[in-house]
């Protein structure tokens, strides 16, 4: 049988330690990425919802954005979630925050608006047996994709999931949920 996969979970700012816990009950090993040598050996990495203008910020000065950048370009799968997919993501109208500019995504900060700061709704994902649920934190949808960016969910009309060869992004927040489908997906990527 093949060995665990080692999926690093970027542990700067945010939700990283639910990610933790939903890799293992995946049977995969997780590991909190903070420096640059623990990008080595990865199978994949996430990066977790928070505040994406402080998670930019900080890979910055731990001297990890680099680094993640080239991982990418050599083709490691990287998910990531909410501010996760701010900072993958090649466009943010309206900031001029930091990104690792990855995806063929423009992804719209804050974007339900104040009235539903967040909600939970289920989502039809595509090539998913089931409906999966997704809780949704002040979170950000793709207003546009363009490339070979292959739109995975809708919600409401916005994009709120999306996949690039080895890059997957989704809005809302899987790893506050028991449903253990979407890492599960992101694990066959690995
Ligand atoms: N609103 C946050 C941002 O723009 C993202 C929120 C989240 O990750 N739950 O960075």
């Amino acid at each position: 049988m093949a060995g665990k996969k080692v999926i690093g979970v970027l542990a700067l700012q945010g939700a990283f330690a639910e990610h933790e816990d939903a890799l293992r009950k995946c049977g995969a090993k997780a590991i909190r990425v903070r420096r640059k040598e623990e990008l080595k050996g990865l199978d994949g990495l996430i990066i977790p919802g928070g505040e994406s203008t402080s998670i930019g910020r900080l890979m910055v000065s731990y001297d990890l954005a680099d680094g993640i950048v080239e991982r990418s370009q050599s083709g490691m799968p990287i998910f990531g979630t909410c501010a996760g997919m701010i900072v993958m993501a090649k466009e943010i109208p309206g900031s001029d925050q930091f990104t690792l500019g990855l995806m063929n995504i423009s992804a719209r900060r804050n974007a339900f608006g104040r009235q539903i700061d967040s909600f939970e709704a289920d989502l039809d994902v595509k090539g998913f047996p089931k409906k999966v649920r997704g809780i949704f934190i002040r979170a950000p949808y793709i207003d546009r994709v363009w490339g070979e960016t292959e739109v995975l969910a809708v919600f409401d009309g916005k994009v709120v999931m999306a996949r690039e060869k080895n890059l997957l992004t989704c809005s809302f927040h899987p790893e506050l949920t028991t449903d253990l489908s979407i890492h599960k997906y992101f694990l066959g990527m690995t």
